[in-house]
């Protein structure tokens, strides 16, 4: 994390904030600034496009810029409109706003065609018709250079014809393809004659069957950057060596040229984040879906109960910088209990309950405790607690044979109710199996809404609730999903690096009353026990189900 050259905000300054503050002070294109956030839309938004999305934007937002949304839509096989409205919503939600500037490289499919042709004519490209194998062949290593296919010695016009019958869906798929020609001996090989464009006899989302040429990635990222007028084109630094291919390409061209950074793109430990894995993860069903809770997207992560700005601390915490490096999970886990241990209301559920009869309570009385909302925040006001003679408790926080230093309940001992009484057990039923399956407690009047009666010392406070009102739930506690930090290691295969207990299921769990409206997304601390947010797609009234978003303190950093 770079926290050298403090800025005027409160944000610390990273490479490429330098880099935009020097040329705003420069004066440079004028005083704009514009970036981009340029997504493929061939899946979902993961942790990795939030960090790119949070320094696009956010570089935009703090410095008067512009940030706009392009979808790189040249690939027309692989995309889908599902996957565009699904990246808007995900953009949205994170709290960014493109306002006008929605882009799809597809509508420069013209304009890049006409650039081809120009490349043509000025002797910069042709037409090549050996196989892709073949190309390979004649392509070189990294310590041998390439050898000159005969394609290279056509003619201009019979460049130009061959193109132009190519456009017009005169060969096959992969019969032939349009390469640059710059040099089959540079050391870099992106620049040995690369392909501009390639057949492909596919309908494409929104140019339907217009093309049956569609431009190479190389061929249209940086025109479109061009054409958009983007002053800093910023992406991960894989694309580093792509930087004097796209330089070349606008040079010759004679437009508006862009200038590229890179910066380290995010590896989260036992994670994946490549989007053919994430996609393979959905399709063979080893996730329920690409929103599955356990999944590294941000529907997965918003279906978890993560709050938005949850995920923007964290890609402000971890920074920008050129060296890759992992991030421990634990990092973005410590920033939703930061942000949810300030905002999240409190409530109490039982997930493994325990039957207790308050013997001592009338069997038809009810009464209403006052609690906080959130004992730190009064102004989001109380809460009422019912308690009556038949409460759950959790059955971890009962013992037979209880140590010493256990504070919780234990035959002959006392604890005290969150908010409510201190009970004392006096009796343990079991069944026939001899499983306790109840306990018999008598309450103390004088402790009631968890006030301290005189001289009494009760180390315990366990969280409970009312039987007779509480709400029966479903409560799906996930772990990671994998069981490495970084699955599939170099070579193996990731998915066997699965965590087969990456999602524990308990029913029936009891809830505080409150909790059957709960909103879907919007985390609850329940006490003692982590945040829980209801299910934006299983929880029905009726049949609720919460999703444990984070427990409350790093407990796999103990179990280590
Ligand atoms: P794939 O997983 O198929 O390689 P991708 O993650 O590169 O795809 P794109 O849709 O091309 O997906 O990414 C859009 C933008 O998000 C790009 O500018 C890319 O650099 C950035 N990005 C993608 N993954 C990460 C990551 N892990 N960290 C930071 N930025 C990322
Ligand atoms: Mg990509």
């Amino acid at each position: 994390m770079s926290t050298e050259a403090q800025g005027t905000e409160s944000r610390p300054r990273d490479f490429i904030r330098n880099i935009v503050a020097e040329d705003l002070a420069n004066n440079k294109h004028d005083g704009r600034l514009a970036t981009r956030f340029p997504p493929e839309p061939n899946g979902y938004l993961h942790i990795g496009h939030a960090k790119s999305i949070c320094l696009n934007f956010g570089v935009a937002e703090e410095q008067g810029g512009v940030c706009h949304l392009r979808f790189d839509d040249t690939n027309p096989v692989k995309e889908e409109t599902e996957f565009i409205e699904a990246i808007k919503a995900d953009l949205s939600w994170l709290g960014f706003d493109w306002g006008e500037n929605e882009y799809y490289s597809s509508d420069y499919f013209e304009q890049l065609y006409q650039w081809a042709v120009q490349l043509i004519k000025a002797g910069k490209a042709y037409v090549e018709d050996l196989s892709g194998e073949e190309m390979r062949k004649l392509r070189g290593t990294l310590t041998e250079p390439g050898t000159n296919s005969p394609s290279r010695e056509r003619s201009v016009e019979e460049n130009l014809d061959l193109f132009e019958r190519m456009r017009n869906g005169e060969f096959a798929d992969g019969a032939k393809v349009l390469r640059a020609k710059i040099d089959m001996a540079a050391a870099n090989m992106n620049l040995r004659d690369p392909a501009m464009y390639r057949i492909l006899h596919a309908h494409h989302h929104r140019t339907g069957n217009d093309w049956c040429i569609y431009p190479m990635y190389d061929f249209a990222h940086g025109q479109s950057d061009s054409i958009e007028r983007i002053t800093h084109s910023i992406c991960t630094l894989e694309f580093a060596d792509h930087r004097p291919l796209y330089d070349w390409f606008i040079e010759q061209l004679g437009i508006f040229a862009p200038h590229q950074y890179e910066f380290a793109r995010l590896n989260l430990g036992y994670t994946v984040m490549s989007k053919r894995k994430l996609q393979q993860l959905v399709a063979e069903q080893l996730v329920s879906g690409w929103d599955d809770p356990r999944m590294p997207t941000l529907v997965g992560m918003r279906r978890r109960g993560y709050p938005a700005q949850a995920i923007r601390t964290f890609c402000e915490r971890i920074g920008v910088g050129k060296s890759d490096s992992w991030i421990d999970l634990s990092v973005l886990e410590e920033c939703v209990r930061d942000e949810l241990n300030e905002t999240a209301p409190r409530a109490m559920c039982v997930v493994k309950p325990l039957k207790v009869v308050i013997t001592d309570y009338p069997e038809d009385q009810q009464e209403m405790f006052d609690a906080p909302i959130h004992p730190q925040q009064p102004q989001m006001g109380r809460r009422q607690v019912p308690f009556s003679r038949e409460i759950y408790i959790d059955r971890d926080d009962f013992m037979e044979d209880p140590p010493k230093k256990f504070f919780r309940l234990g035959p002959d001992r006392e604890v005290r109710l969150r908010y409510g009484f201190v009970i004392k057990c006096n009796e343990i039923i079991r069944d026939d199996s001899g499983e306790v399956i109840e306990l018999r407690c008598t309450h103390d009047p004088a402790t009631a809404g968890g006030v301290a009666a005189e001289g009494r010392k009760v180390k315990g406070i366990i969280h409970w609730v009312c039987a007779k009102t509480a709400v029966p739930v479903e409560v799906r506690q996930y772990d990671r999903l994998f069981q490495v930090e970084q699955p599939g290691g170099k070579e193996g295969d990731y998915r066997e690096d699965i965590n087969a207990d990456s999602l524990q299921v308990f029913t029936p769990c009891y809830a505080e009353a409150g909790l059957a409206d709960a909103e879907p997304t919007v985390a609850y601390q329940f006490e003692r026990l982590g945040y829980f947010c209801a299910d934006s797609r299983d929880s029905k009234p009726g049949a609720l189900v919460f999703n444990r978003t984070v427990t409350l303190r790093d407990s796999w950093a103990k179990a280590k």
